[in-house]
């Protein structure tokens, strides 16, 4: 070869990295941003220089092999983690590079023009080379990682997760019509019912426990319609009429038009877990009753003394002052009927049903059953509640159990006496609660510790209280939060979702 084009060749050689720094300034100046200036790309672009010189001064051959292996980023040790566009611009710019030199080699005179058109020969043949095997190799290494071996990994992989599905879970597929298509051996253990029985069966009629209302039901169907995932409990009947209780979670599988073609359902066996849970709600509310009666015997032995005295005095009064006393008499009476019969609501066993109900009146009812305990231990219950009335879809029952618990404990947190505030607030599309104090309050410790199962600080506390109404606020989709500290007082906030379209229900707000 040419002695000016094999000592350009050394020379390319000798520079290459020179040269590759370059290319990393480039970079930085045309992306603005500097490039992370890493040590394996810049010895990487140094290689390409040497092989190029390579090929110039001794052996053309050897040097297209090298540009081969150069261009394999595994075998390079090159971070594959930019874009195809990166790479290929680190080709280009060497060539600009190499372009540039030869201008100044040539005005020089150090290269003549025939020597220029040997290098461009040499090199432009094999840059090519080089473009076309970084693209090869950048396609191959980004779509081909996983190998035959990898698929039949996964494959098995697959396998063993449906075998895991099925052995931990109830597992049923229905089809869009909720047609059953496909359960499982425990799916048949629960149900009592055989394969046979349920393929083909509609999911929603054959279960059918009677314990949910239509519109639970409904409200299900209408979710996963719409493509979105339900969880829930579901209450069941077997074959044998025995009721069962399942964890519940449909996935609905959409097809290409977000049609739901089929659901699957994921369910675990909670019927246990939901009978001590009736059971802790029946005993915390004979507990509560016993409570409450105390105070009653109370709030109604007043009004009978009142009643009392002025029996006694009725015989031996004016004709228009028995008017007057006979008018007081009936009020209380009236209040002592009251009274005993919001009482026996809380105490009767009774059907849980949800209904739109009225939070001021409950609230307004549990401040009422409360107030002459209040009276008595000097704690005052201010009531704060928004004007309008809020409805919202829950269990009356259920609801004024929460809110005589939370005022129970804040008056028993008021040993000395002090001030409960019971507030009400809209915030956003829900509806928030708040029962504050200045009582004693909690350390840190004992606030993480509330609301587990017989936590009490009391002597006579069962610690059940804040357990059962924590559950009945999750039963609402409610939630709650508190805060306190300690010989200061203790919040505790209450929210409910509002019922739908109906967010602020205007209530003429009586008093009772
Ligand atoms: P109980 O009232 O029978 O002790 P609860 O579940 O109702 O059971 O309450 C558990 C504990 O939480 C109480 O013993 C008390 O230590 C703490 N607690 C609850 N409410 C308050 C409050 N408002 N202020 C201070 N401590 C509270
Ligand atoms: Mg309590």
């Amino acid at each position: 070869m040419n002695t000016e084009v094999s000592l350009f060749g050394y020379m390319l050689q000798m520079r290459s990295h020179l040269l590759a720094n370059k290319i990393t300034e480039i970079h930085q100046l045309r992306n603005h941003s500097p490039e992370p200036d890493r040590k394996e790309i810049i010895e990487w672009r140094s290689k390409l220089f040497q092989h190029l010189g390579f090929a110039l001064s001794e052996d053309y051959e050897k040097a297209q092999a090298e540009i081969q292996d150069w261009a394999d980023f595994q075998e390079q040790k090159v971070p594959h983690e930019y874009s195809l566009t990166y790479y290929l611009n680190s080709v280009f710019y060497s060539r600009k590079l190499i372009l540039c030199v030869l201008e100044n080699e040539i005005k020089d005179n150090t290269v003549s023009p025939a020597a220029l058109l040997e290098i461009l020969k040499v090199i432009d043949p094999l840059l090519d080379h080089a473009t076309s095997s970084l693209t090869n190799n950048y396609t191959k290494n980004t779509y081909s990682t996983e190998t035959d071996e990898d698929l039949i990994i996964t494959l098995e992989e697959l396998k063993d997760f449906k075998f895991a599905l099925n052995e931990a879970t109830i597992f049923a597929v229905t089809d869009q019509n909720n047609t059953i298509s496909y359960v499982n051996d425990h799916f048949c253990k629960i149900s009592k019912y055989s394969r046979d029985e349920l393929i083909g069966k509609n999911h929603g009629e054959i279960f059918k426990s009677g314990y949910h209302t239509e519109e639970y039901l409904n409200n299900i169907l209408h979710s996963i319609q719409q493509g979105k995932v339900w969880k829930g409990e579901i209450c069941n009947k077997a074959k044998d009429g025995t009721l069962y209780w399942v964890d519940t979670t449909i996935i609905p599988y959409l097809n290409f038009d977000g049609k739901t073609y089929k659901h699957i359902s994921i369910q675990y066996d909670i019927t246990e877990q939901k009978k001590t849970e009736e059971m802790l709600l029946k005993s915390e509310k004979l507990s509560l009753v016993g409570e409450l009666a105390a105070g009653l015997a109370h709030e109604i032995r007043n009004p009978l003394t009142t009643i009392k005295g002025l029996v006694q005095v009725l015989q031996e009064t004016t004709e228009d002052k028995k008017v007057v006393y006979s008018d007081i008499i009936l009020t209380e009476i009236d209040r002592i009927n009251y009274i005993v019969s919001e009482f026996m609501v809380l105490a009767k066993p009774h059907a849980i049903y949800f209904t739109e109900c009225s939070l001021t009146d409950i609230l307004k009812k549990v401040i009422y059953l409360l107030e002459a305990e209040a009276n008595l231990k000097n704690v005052v219950i201010i009531n704060d509640f928004n004007d309008e009335d809020v409805i919202l879809y829950g269990e009356k029952n259920q609801l004024t159990q929460v809110f005589v618990n939370l005022l129970k404990n804040a008056m028993e947190a008021l040993p000395n006496g002090g001030i409960i505030r019971v507030s009400t607030s809209l915030v956003k599309d829900k509806v928030r609660i708040s029962i504050e104090d200045n009582g004693v309050g909690m350390t840190e410790e004992q606030v993480k510790k509330i609301g587990e199962p017989f936590y009490t600080t009391k002597a006579t506390g069962t610690g059940l209280g804040l357990m059962v109404s924590y559950k009945i606020i999750q039963n609402h989709k409610g939630s709650i939060s508190v805060k306190s500290e300690l010989n200061k007082g203790t919040t505790f906030d209450i929210t409910f979702p509002l019922i739908e379209n109906n967010a602020m229900n205007t209530y003429s707000t009586t008093n009772k």
